[in-house]
């Protein structure tokens, strides 16, 4: 049974255009079965396409590839991992050490970029003493996604980590409004439906394009069969209206993706298959 990552640091330099980049390894998250992972489709269906692609019955190792771009000299990293929280188990939290196999420590990272405010994306923020991880960096992150962790009434089950970590940063934080340009070269795509807000970036350099998807799917099989979900989807219908816009779109024109949890290092191409989509690994 082939795994999403292999164990330890993990670094995958390529460029995109004139800028260096590299997918750097968080360590796989320890989910549940398929069957309860994706379980809005009969078990017998959801355990086949599992199977067939190279999942275990028992669990869900997920990858967690975050991507760092150089762009203007300056060292840009989307999303962070888990941190030293470690909330889906031992083997995830490496992204520091992942960074120092490229030759980065956390005071080189010139800007954070979070798709969304969850556990595996952004507890990465803050480092084993409970401070700012990376601590000359900017952190952009979408205004309306902030304000729903934000808010008072918001409970759940990881909000108040959300909130601590988000504190802590707080003099770091730049909040935008979705739709335009975060940053030369980085824009921001509202793709909402895993989380309120949740925003991928179209990352452009020298004529190539690459899109960070974050969760807009947890894995390729999603990009197959449109109608399943992720149980923790804030909002399931919304997830998978927006998971077809963008699969449409991406293989209409033909756009090159990183996938945070497809199997490492998750850069690749979609293309029509049937009823719905494949995901061609680079
Ligand atoms: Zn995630």
């Amino acid at each position: 049974m082939s795994e999403p990552v292999p164990p330890g640091p993990r670094v995958h330099p390529f460029s995109i255009g004139k800028a260096p980049a590299l997918v750097v390894s968080d360590g796989p998250l320890g989910l549940g079965a398929p069957v309860e992972e994706f379980d809005d489709l009969p078990a017998e269906t959801v355990s086949a396409l599992a199977r067939r692609y190279g999942l275990p019955p028992d669990r869900t190792p997920l990858a967690q590839n975050a991507l760092v771009v150089v762009l203007d000299g300056r060292p840009v990293l989307f999303d962070t991992g888990t941190g030293p929280e470690l909330a889906f188990g031992p083997d995830s939290g490496r992204l520091i050490e992942s960074l120092g196999e490229a030759g980065l420590r956390p005071d080189d990272i010139a800007a954070v970029v979070l798709t969304h405010i969850h556990p595996d994306h952004a507890w990465g923020l803050v480092d084993t003493d409970g401070r700012p991880a990376f601590p000359k960096a900017t952190v952009h992150i979408a205004a309306e996604e902030l304000a729903y962790v934000a808010a008072a009434s918001t409970t759940g089950k990881y909000v108040g980590h959300h909130r601590a970590v988000m504190a802590t940063c707080s003099h770091q934080v730049r909040p935008f409004d979705i739709g335009g340009e975060v940053m030369p070269g980085i824009t921001a795509i509202p793709t909402p439906g895993h989380s309120i807000a949740h925003t991928s970036y179209r990352v452009s350099s020298g004529g190539e394009t690459v899109l960070v998807l974050g969760d807009v799917m947890h894995h390729p099989m999603l990009a197959e069969r449109t109608d399943l979900t992720y149980r923790y989807d804030y909002d399931r219908v919304r997830s998978a209206t927006t998971r077809r816009a963008v699969l449409a779109r991406c293989a209409d024109e033909g756009t090159r993706v990183l996938g945070y949890h497809f199997p490492w290092p998750g850069l690749g191409h979609f293309a029509v298959a049937g009823d719905g989509y494949i995901f061609q690994p680079d």
